[in-house]
């Protein structure tokens, strides 16, 4: 049994002291996935912190990686 919860299990998030809440539903739980966006026809990569909705599934995204530490 491990001590860490799995990474799809949903929980709360705080972004820049703000709790988050789902703009669509209220919810407060959000899966949390890293993406890195390419843009076409330029060298540039950005990273994007995207938000899922444990309830109704929207994304809430923000760019540049998250501190969760
Ligand atoms: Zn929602």
């Amino acid at each position: 049994m491990s001590i860490f919860k799995k990474e799809a299990e949903p929980q709360p998030y705080t972004v820049k002291e703000k709790q988050l809440t789902c703009s669509h539903c209220g919810n407060g739980t959000f899966n949390q996935e890293d993406i890195m966006i390419h843009y076409r026809g330029s060298l540039t990569n950005a990273f994007a912190t995207v938000f899922i909705c444990a309830n109704c599934t929207k994304m809430t995204w923000f760019t540049g990686a998250m501190d969760n530490s």
